[in-house]
């Protein structure tokens, strides 16, 4: 299998050589250049493996430069009921994403039972293991720089503590996070993983790291690369838990399921759409927004008007405030028939701070095809409907998965089972929790009193010279 570039001017790659790599040269992002066709044998076959075996059989259809026992060995040892075991409700952790039933045909699936508690580990700890073993292999060495609002930087620094070859540099506005997320990342003491709260916003933090990954000399000398949201590795492993969903959700492959997803980055649904691709038999992906609804506007309208950084609010499910979708344009690629000249047009407008339409074209005609529909979710819906699952499912939810649930609700259909990807546990958000139910959300014992242990972080200005001599000083 090989890698083309959404923009059409890179030669195609292979896996491992994309692995590494952020963008593709000519600016676009990697896509297989076509999707594995799944058959109805596969799909019967499947449904009686383990979540391992069957990633194993998922991802081998993408990734055909790493020896077939090496690759299953990764994947045995990245998705193993240890490293997903906080699970809630009753689910079996043997799993890795159980489902857990509201009510006949309306499930949660539970993508946030690793170690930080929110769906990034599902694809990041495969990522830790990938990034180890391909530069074990070439005898090299990376050094990741990052910016987080919480979630992501987290599950980046729990999938490369102890790794070989690889140190973590991850910027943080300081005291911007829940107590609680501060404490999952501050207080880990591995050696190659290193916490910079930077005291601004998290624009700020992005900034910098943009400016540092400019520095062409800096970048080559020091190894700097990333592990953000538009790698196509974690876009390829999250595939993985849209087909246990299903299986889990079905008895025969003649069913159809629905999949909802609380959606930022598109990083999440963009997976389900390929799974889609591949013959999975979804129905509609059903994409929420907060607030920031973007990608709502779009899939409502055939507009797509990104925001600015200023124009993107704060909320109360802030892994879902973003101004542009950096995935988005994977699924354009998909939608104008796999034009790179169409997807360069638009991204270069897009680059140019404008808007698009595609409301006029036969592409936006070809829409339903697709299965996309979209509906957003405000900080009061998202209270609502906290207490709405407590009340009649007895189900605590965090606030993207609230999200997620409120947008299901309205394009439910009769007889057609609806999953609502539950993103991340009500532990990280606490404080939404306590306003909509008056109550502290549950937390994993060993996760009991973690604000109270040491904390190693280094607080910074946001000052880009400042940051590469840390960097310099560590590597
Ligand atoms: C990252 C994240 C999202 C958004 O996922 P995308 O892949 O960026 O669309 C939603 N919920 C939670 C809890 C997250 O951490």
């Amino acid at each position: 299998m090989r890698y083309i570039s959404t923009r059409g001017h890179a030669a195609p790659q292979s896996f491992c050589d994309i692995l590494l790599a952020g963008l593709a040269p000519d600016g676009g992002l990697y896509l297989p250049e076509h999707y594995p066709q799944i058959s109805r044998a596969d799909l019967d076959a499947w449904r009686q493996l383990s979540y391992a075996d069957l990633a194993y059989e998922i991802l081998s259809r993408f990734i055909t430069d790493i020896p077939a026992a090496d690759l299953k060995a990764l994947v045995a040892k990245t998705y193993t009921a240890e490293v997903y075991r906080h699970t809630r409700n009753g689910g079996d952790a043997a799993q890795i994403t159980p489902l857990t039933r509201l009510e006949d045909g309306l499930y949660t699936q539970e993508l946030s039972n690793g170690p930080t508690l929110a769906f990034k580990d599902m694809a990041m700890q495969l990522l830790g293991n990938l990034f180890e073993y391909v530069l074990d292999q070439r005898g090299e060495s990376i050094n990741i720089l990052g910016a987080t609002s919480g979630d992501t930087g987290s599950a980046a620094e729990y999938a490369m503590r102890g790794k070989h070859n690889v140190k973590v540099f991850m910027l943080s506005p300081e005291g911007r996070m829940s107590a609680f997320q501060r404490a999952q990342m501050y207080s880990l003491q591995d050696p190659n993983i290193f916490n910079i709260a930077v005291s601004g916003l998290f624009d700020e933090a992005q900034d910098i790291v943009k400016a540092v990954s400019n520095d062409a000399a800096f970048k080559a000398r020091y190894k700097i690369g990333a592990v953000n949201s538009i790698n196509w590795a974690r876009v390829a492993a999250q595939i993985v838990y849209y087909f246990q969903g299903y299986f889990l959700a079905t008895s025969s492959a003649d069913e159809v399921v629905d999949f909802a997803v609380p959606s930022g980055n598109f990083g999440n649904i963009c997976a389900g759409h390929i799974a889609r691709q591949m013959g999975l038999p979804i129905g509609q992906l059903v994409l929420a927004t907060n607030e920031n609804d973007v990608l709502d506007e779009f899939f409502r309208s055939g507009v797509y008007r990104p925001r600015t950084a200023a124009q993107t609010s704060i909320t109360s499910s802030p892994s879902m405030d973003i101004s542009k979708a950096s995935n988005f344009e994977r699924f354009v690629f998909d939608l104008v028939g796999r034009d790179p000249l169409i997807v360069s047009e638009l991204w270069a407008r897009v680059e140019a701070g404008q808007a698009f339409d595609l409301s006029a074209t036969d592409d936006w005609k070809n829409l339903p095809t697709f299965g996309f529909v979209s509906g957003k979710s405000t900080h009061g819906d998202r209270i609502k409907t906290i207490r709405l699952a407590q009340g009649r499912y007895q189900v605590m939810l965090d606030t993207h998965t609230a999200d997620g649930l409120k947008v299901a609700l309205e394009h439910r259909r009769a007889g057609v089972p609806m999953i609502v990807l539950e993103t991340a546990q009500p532990a990280k958000f606490e404080e939404t929790i306590r306003e909509a139910l008056g109550s502290e959300p549950l937390r994993p014992a060993a996760m009991v009193g973690i604000e109270n242990l040491p904390q190693f972080v280094t607080v910074m200005a946001p000052d880009v010279e400042a940051v590469k001599q840390f960097i310099a000083d560590r590597v």
